[in-house]
């Protein structure tokens, strides 16, 4: 018999002992942005964490636009959030809501809480109601609003509502525990004043709910069974259930709460990656060196990659880093065996074969992919002069180069077999041709008589191939000093994350790429055509990642 392998993380722990007691009968899960920037890995993690429950346990997946705060919301982060979840794969099919669409039923709730006695109007200022909260080790102070009427608590609510009060004037508290040892507890803000427009509701509402008393509120009126979240609202929790029991829901949501993933190195906070766009440090929210969803996108990170990602960053409680080099881990693997093994040389110098004919130009049949037959064959045009590397050629080599050097023999991949005779060079010194001679004999790149070459050397044909840009990119963040400075909460920006190299030569098939095809360059690594800066016929390349790294996948947990 088949031993079954049952390793359950601890949310479906509990989602499994829900099912089972009968708290809920079927499972719906949310994930609430704030369209107030552009979604990035960290989210990634909570959409196909939350998407992926749902689709396990066959419940409902809902994308909600926690936009309840007027003050930093966009339309272009809307459309921006919707097309980043839809890309990575999350159906919110017919599920999507808008946290404005309930600011009614918020208001309703909100009047509900004051008929029970349970908010009140506050007239003391933002720093009063600061001061008076007591610290984690003191109690609060009341406020001299708490003993409002009910009446007059109704009244005023009202008219907060109708705009008769300035902004920062009143605000409506929940009335809870002043002493409770949770400072959320102590009669937190509910409603604030805020003559503002909205990018979905307009002017309709010149009062706004705060985050706390709303955000429960979404889940319990979408009937969202298990709302998960990451572990700053821990402390949250208890206020959550209150707003929900208090306004008359039977069963708050369970609320289960897991570690943000956080990138060694790397920049993830939404404010920060805002500034390094403010700041023209990065050429959009989608620049590829950031950790953005359109970012990697653009970088060309596959869904899949990312989806294998989260799944081997699993979910826990303790906060922690990840290592980037799993992230390119991921997405290496996920290319490995899917896309064609193409040659571009980056930094070119001229290969003459002196004996071969000039003029000629024949085609050479090569493997796209040899790890995978079925992407076919390939011709590609070879002839007299090449490009090769600048660095696959030595005039005095050090021991174990085995590449191009004068009187030694390399093969030329999937062509021939070359021997160096001599080189020329520039004005400047430096190496601007290498003539060899070739046997035709070992066509194919194969050897004719069992004599064996140890180098293998990339190239493409002078005369056909086509100049294109490669962008090569390197961290954003200078990893000896860490991503913040210490002192005044800036980043540690190193300047040469990005190098553009103009002149770049690729086998000509490689022009007609279209935006966001990859490719492996044998030698230099995974590149994707740039969306933003790529024209028809002109590809931009940018490396998503080299092709070795000394990352290793740590330990995955046995049964
Ligand atoms: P940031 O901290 O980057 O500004 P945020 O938490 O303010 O992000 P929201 O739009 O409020 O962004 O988050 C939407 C959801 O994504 C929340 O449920 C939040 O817990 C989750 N989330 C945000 N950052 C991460 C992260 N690094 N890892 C996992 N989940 C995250
Ligand atoms: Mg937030």
């Amino acid at each position: 018999m088949e031993k079954e392998v049952v390793s359950r993380n601890f949310i479906e722990q509990e989602i499994d002992k829900d099912l089972r007691e009968g708290v809920y009968t079927e499972v719906c899960t949310r994930f609430p942005p704030e369209p107030n920037g552009y979604l990035h890995i960290g989210h990634a993690k909570s959409i196909l964490l939350n998407y992926g429950l749902a689709k396990q346990y066959g419940g409902t997946f809902h994308l909600r636009y926690d936009d309840t705060n007027p003050t930093k919301e966009k339309d272009e982060f809307v459309d921006a959030i919707e097309s980043d979840v839809r890309w990575l794969g999350a159906d919110f099919e017919g599920q999507l809501y808008h946290a404005s669409d309930y600011f009614e039923k918020m208001y309703e709730a909100a009047v509900t809480l004051i008929k029970k006695g349970k908010a009140f109007v506050c007239d003391l200022t933002a720093e009063e109601i600061r001061s008076y909260r007591g610290t984690l080790t003191e109690p609060g102070k009341e406020s001299p609003y708490r003993g409002r009427s009910i009446e007059e608590n109704l009244d005023l609510f009202e008219r907060m509502k109708n705009g008769e009060f300035p902004d920062g004037s009143k605000v409506l508290r929940a009335k809870i525990d002043m002493a409770s040892p949770n400072i959320n507890m102590r009669d937190p803000v509910i409603y604030r004043v805020a003559h503002l427009s909205h990018q979905h509701t307009g002017d309709a509402w010149c009062i706004y709910p705060m985050y706390d008393f709303a955000h429960p509120l979404e889940d319990a009126f979408e009937g969202i069974t298990h709302s998960i979240c990451t572990l700053e609202f821990e402390d949250h929790r208890p206020l959550y259930d209150w707003v929900v029991r208090e306004v008359g829901f039977d069963m708050p949501p369970r609320q289960i709460e897991f570690a943000k993933l956080y990138l060694t190195n790397v920049v993830t906070g939404k404010r920060y990656i805002k500034k390094l766009v403010e700041d023209g440090v990065v050429d959009g929210w989608d620049d590829p060196r950031l950790v953005t969803i359109a970012a990697l996108r653009r970088r060309g990170y596959t869904p899949e990659s990312i989806q294998k990602f989260v799944e081997l960053c699993g979910v826990s409680k303790a906060q922690s880093s990840t290592d980037y080099a799993m992230l390119e881990y991921c997405i290496r693997d996920d290319l490995k065996l899917k896309v064609p093994r193409m040659m571009a040389v980056l930094d070119p110098i001229r290969l003459v074969i002196d004996n071969y004919p000039e003029g000629q130009i024949e085609e050479l049949d090569v493997p796209n992919n040899q790890e995978n037959e079925s992407l076919g064959m390939r011709k590609i045009p070879f002839g007299r002069e090449l490009y090769i590397e600048r660095e696959d050629f030595m005039e005095e080599p050090p021991r174990k180069y085995f590449r191009l050097f004068p009187g030694n023999e390399v093969r030329l991949m999937n062509a021939y077999f070359v021997k160096c005779t001599g080189f020329e060079k520039d004005e400047n010194g430096n190496i601007a041709t290498v003539h060899c001679t070739y046997d035709p004999a070992s066509r194919g790149g194969n050897s004719p008589d069992g004599r064996k070459v140890k180098g293998t050397i990339h190239w493409v044909a002078a005369e056909t191939a086509k100049q294109v840009t490669c962008r090569l990119y390197e961290n954003l963040i200078d990893e000896e000093k860490g991503v913040y400075n210490e002192e005044d909460g800036s980043m540690n920006i190193r300047p040469d994350s990005l190098t553009v190299k103009e002149n770049c030569f690729v086998e000509p098939a490689l022009a007609e790429a279209k935006p966001y095809d990859s490719f492996q360059f044998v030698r230099n690594g995974f590149f994707c055509v740039d969306a933003k800066l790529s024209e028809p016929g002109k590809p931009v390349f940018g490396r998503i990642v080299a092709l070795k790294s000394s990352f290793k996948l740590p330990a995955q947990p046995t049964a």
